[in-house]
């Protein structure tokens, strides 16, 4: 991948997206191919096959997906599977028609199976059920690197499939409803700060254990393995290392400068007791994190009280 091939980022606008748009340009590549979803519909089939044919990316990175929490998950299974599908089958096979030279795709860890060895090694996908409120997101994920790997066999296509932990940074989902825990906690705390408050309610015990990777550090990971990995096996990308939610209330309201009192409300789920990839190939393929939580904490507070002044 050289600074003057074109480079087409599918879904810029997300968390995942932006920040390789971010890390791209730093590197000096000025040909990056951007289209926000009112421009390019990627479920329509025509409209993704015109746009390579008129546009022949280099490189692909798969980033777009329809996403969201667990309550938007089980409410909306269907939209779920058949919009991710659509996305991915579109875009690996008009990517594999038109000459793209590497196609990276991007996965989840909720593919793994829901009582998966904890770290989760790439070797556990498909040895038990999943979790059920995220099943047809999943599904079409394991399908999209199914799809990789069969193009990558029959075809010769090289397309590589990444799965990355748990991710937080700029461009996050804050709202509180729908988001996942790191946003949820910044501006809890903040707005807590704010109002002079004296206490922040924390979902569930405190004490299941989750993996966090900032969102720059996972474009520097997908931008390294785009250049030093071809392979039909899936990398994990995480930090290899996790705390407990407890732990983590306890580091954000540090960062955010929150004095108050922490409480657990325990009638809210816990979910999954643990959640920690597996980063043995990673490291092998040559690849370490390198933002640590407390500054990753930092810079994604900062931009939240950037982005609400805005
Ligand atoms: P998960 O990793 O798929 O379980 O997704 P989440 O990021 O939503 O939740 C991780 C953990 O953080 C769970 O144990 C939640 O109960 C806990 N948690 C604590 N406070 C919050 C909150 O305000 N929002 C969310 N989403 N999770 C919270």
């Amino acid at each position: 991948m050289q600074k003057n091939d074109v480079i087409y980022i599918a879904g810029h606008r997300g968390l995942v997206g932006s920040a390789l748009v971010r890390r791209l340009a730093k590197d000096g590549c000025t040909n990056l191919l951007l289209r926000r979803s009112s421009e390019l519909d990627l479920r329509n089939q025509a409209a993704v096959n015109a746009f390579f044919a008129e546009h022949k990316p280099a490189y692909v990175f798969l980033a777009a997906a329809k996403v969201g929490g667990i309550v938007a998950n089980d409410t909306y299974p269907a939209d779920f599977i058949r919009d991710n599908l659509q996305i991915q089958t579109n875009i690996i096979d008009a990517a594999y028609r038109n000459g793209v030279k590497k196609l990276l795709f991007l996965g989840s860890s909720c593919i793994y199976p829901k009582l998966a060895p904890q770290p989760m090694p790439e070797n556990c996908l498909l040895t038990g059920p999943l979790e059920p409120t995220n099943e047809c997101y999943a599904i079409a994920k394991i399908a999209g690197l199914k799809m990789c790997a069969a193009y990558r066999r029959q075809y010769g296509f090289n397309a590589i499939s990444v799965m990355p932990t748990n991710l937080y940074g700029p461009e996050d989902n804050f709202d509180l409803q729908t988001s996942h825990v790191v946003p949820a906690l910044i501006r809890k705390f903040h707005e807590a700060k704010v109002a002079g408050a004296a206490t922040v309610s924390v979902w569930g015990t405190g004490q299941p254990r989750r993996e966090f990777l900032h969102v720059d550090d996972l474009a520097d990971a997908c931008v390294y393995l785009m250049r030093n990995y071809d392979g039909e096996e899936l990398v994990n990308i995480g930090v290899g290392q996790d705390i407990t939610i407890g732990e983590l209330a306890r580091l954000v309201a540090e960062v955010v400068g929150f004095e108050g009192d922490i409480q657990f409300d325990v009638e809210k789920p816990d979910g999954t007791p643990r959640k920690l990839l597996d980063v043995s190939k990673l490291t092998s393929i040559g690849w370490k994190a390198g933002i640590d939580l407390r500054e990753g904490l930092a810079q994604a507070y900062a931009w939240y009280t950037e982005s609400e002044a805005r």
